[in-house]
């Protein structure tokens, strides 16, 4: 037993030559007398014919699709009226001398052709992956996903990285996340945390001196999943020493050029442009803004302090809060569950409504509008570049709120006239953007605390450290995050290196007790004490880069074996039940035994 050929090898030189084929039964026809199998395998397809003089034809005829068969015969070049042109191979037949049947194929779940399988129920197709991912199409995701992978390692190889595992039995660790927990056998009553990141393991790398490291890592978040998310995922997680943010830049619009033109064939410009978090939340209302198409956020507190409209007024005459609004253009004839839907979304954004103007047949739409005086009215007109068939939509709160109220809005807006037909994108756009000088901490009202923007290892622009004693909401951090078509790609930062800083973030700052400190982060001060680099570094989300190489939104898509929205593996049966011994060597008591209803 043994293949000649794969089956998109075979042209018409080939002809005349005894070949043996094997792969999968992909269609089945009987034409004439004659029965033709298209038989395939990872690479393509040819087209094999049993002619009724063969002996083997009476088989081939009882082939269910999906079965694994081995043929033998002879390559002919097809007449010219047979020849399909949609096939590489197309040019030419094998007709069959012999048939191994390696595995018969049990009755399908549901059909193979892309555009059934598309419409069968997704929980059916993952208990059956190994079916649903040898449809070509989606074999050719994972290929495109190892293109890119070895894009993004050769590139890494190239400026002097290495490889280095991390271990992913690791402990709590501060990225905010909820972890899985491992409980320990060996120190009862103790438990390891997955790793969420290998952020600690790789600062230590970069204390013993490796200098360049990178990992295609594994991380493990125990997060409410959705489309973009799973509880395990790859980073391409890397750390430097000696570098400044300008090398980090550098080095990752490399990566992605790279990974882009050889997975993808495309061409994309470097460098990419920057933009401030403050600047990204003034116009776009959200710290990844899609800034493929316009629809920014236009500022009117100056204009509404003498306003006749109270809820305006009130807001542009506070400190702290604005007046701002964004037009949705196009989309005044917006049904009224389209509205509410809007309004809804602001409310979740911590609006009380969402106040809107509807320009139609000449006229402003609005419960509101009576109140705006005609200067008012112009102003809105020409600096929101008002037309009959806009809608506009008002925010007033204070700055990040009012801003986050329409950042989410406008994307919602952007959706409803893409599905519309009123907002063209083409597929092939690629707006990467650098978003960067984040403050270091946010104040969590509810815990009444500051807490990192991005982790606590963040070092501060060396210009603001001293505010770190007195105003640690103006500290700026050193922490960048790569964007692609609103979509955060990644994120990193230049990192603490020094023993003394690092304390005075996590104690005088984050307000952590000393207690915690020692016995959490402890090895790091202390390595930190023992000959730091200054270093820092950047983790991508792999999945998410080959889900917009592929043009999904899913990331499920691009995984070989994703969990539901449930966390469950619906082919493997996992997670499962463990047994009573497997518990008892554990010290653990299962207080709810009922394993949840499956599905
Ligand atoms: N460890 C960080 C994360 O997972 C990335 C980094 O700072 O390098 O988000």
């Amino acid at each position: 037993m043994k293949r000649t050929h794969h089956c998109n090898a075979l042209r018409p030189a080939d002809a005349g030559k005894n070949v043996t084929l094997m792969g999968w039964v992909d269609t089945k026809r009987d034409l004439g007398g004659v029965t033709f199998i298209d038989l395939r395998d990872r690479e393509g397809v040819t087209q094999v014919v049993f002619r009724p003089d063969s002996k083997v034809q009476e088989t081939a005829q009882r082939l269910k699709s999906e079965s694994v068969i081995e043929i033998a015969g002879l390559v002919t070049v097809r007449s010219p009226d047979t020849v399909n042109p949609k096939l590489a191979t197309g040019q030419v037949e094998v007709v069959a001398t012999s048939l191994v049947v390696h595995n018969a194929c049990a009755d399908l779940p549901f059909p193979m052709e892309d555009d059934k399988a598309d419409k069968v129920n997704e929980d059916l197709r993952l208990e059956y992956r190994f079916l649903d991912l040898r449809r070509p199409r989606n074999l050719g995701l994972l290929k495109l996903r190892h293109k890119a992978a070895r894009a993004i390692r050769a590139e890494l190889d190239d400026q002097g990285f290495i490889e280095v595992e991390t271990p992913t039995l690791f402990k709590s660790t501060p990225e905010g996340a909820r972890e899985f927990l491992v409980p320990s056998r060996l120190q009862p009553g103790q438990f390891y945390a997955l790793s969420q990141s290998p952020q600690q393991y790789k600062q230590m790398l970069m204390v013993a001196g490796v200098e360049r490291y990178y990992q295609m890592a594994r991380c493990y978040r125990d997060e409410d999943l959705r489309a973009d998310r799973q509880p395990e995922f790859t980073q391409v997680d890397l750390e430097m020493s000696f570098i400044d943010r300008e090398d980090m830049y550098a080095l990752i619009e490399g990566i992605l050029k790279r990974a882009w033109k050889e997975a993808i064939g495309v061409d994309i410009p470097t460098p990419f442009p920057r933009m401030s978090y403050r600047e990204a939340m003034d116009r776009f209302g959200i710290d990844k803004p899609d800034t493929r198409f316009g629809m920014e956020i236009q500022d009117f507190t100056a204009l509404f302090a003498g306003s006749a409209f109270k809820v305006f007024r009130e807001a542009a005459t506070t400190s702290g809060s604005v007046v701002r609004a964004i037009n949705a253009k196009g989309l005044a004839d917006l049904t009224q569950g389209e509205l509410t839907n809007l309004e809804n979304i602001a409310k979740a954004a911590g609006a009380r409504g969402l106040a809107y103007i509807k320009c139609e047949g000449g006229e402003w739409k609005s419960p509101i509008v009576k109140f705006f005086s005609e200067e008012e009215k112009a102003a809105l007109r020409q600096k929101l570049d008002i037309a009959d068939g806009d809608i506009v939509f008002f925010a007033a709160a204070p700055w990040e709120q009012a801003s986050t109220i329409l950042g989410r809005v406008r994307l919602e807006s952007a959706a409803l006239l893409r599905a519309k037909g009123r907002l063209a994108i083409p597929a092939d756009r690629y707006d990467f953007l650098w978003v960067i000088e984040f403050p270091l901490m946010l104040w969590d009202e509810e815990e009444k605390r500051y807490l990192s923007a991005h982790h606590p290892f963040t070092a501060p622009v060396p210009e603001d450290e001293p505010l770190l004693a007195t105003d640690p909401a103006k500290v700026r951090g050193q922490h960048y995050d790569i964007v692609l078509n609103g979509v955060e790609l990644g994120g990193g930062s230049i990192r603490i290196h020094d023993t003394a800083v690092q304390k005075r973030v996590f104690e005088d700052v984050l307000k952590i007790p000393a207690d915690v400190v020692a016995s959490r982060f402890g090895y790091m001060l202390k390595a930190f004490s023992y000959g730091a680099p200054p270093h820092g570094g950047i983790a991508l989300g792999f999945d998410r880069v080959v889900a917009m190489l592929a043009g999904r939104s899913s990331i499920r898509d691009i995984l070989a074996f994703p969990k539901t929205q449930s966390g469950q593996d619906l082919m493997a049966q996992s997670p499962g039940v463990a047994t009573a011994k497997q518990l008892r060597d554990l010290r653990i008591r299962v207080v709810d035994e009922e394993p949840k209803a499956k599905g």
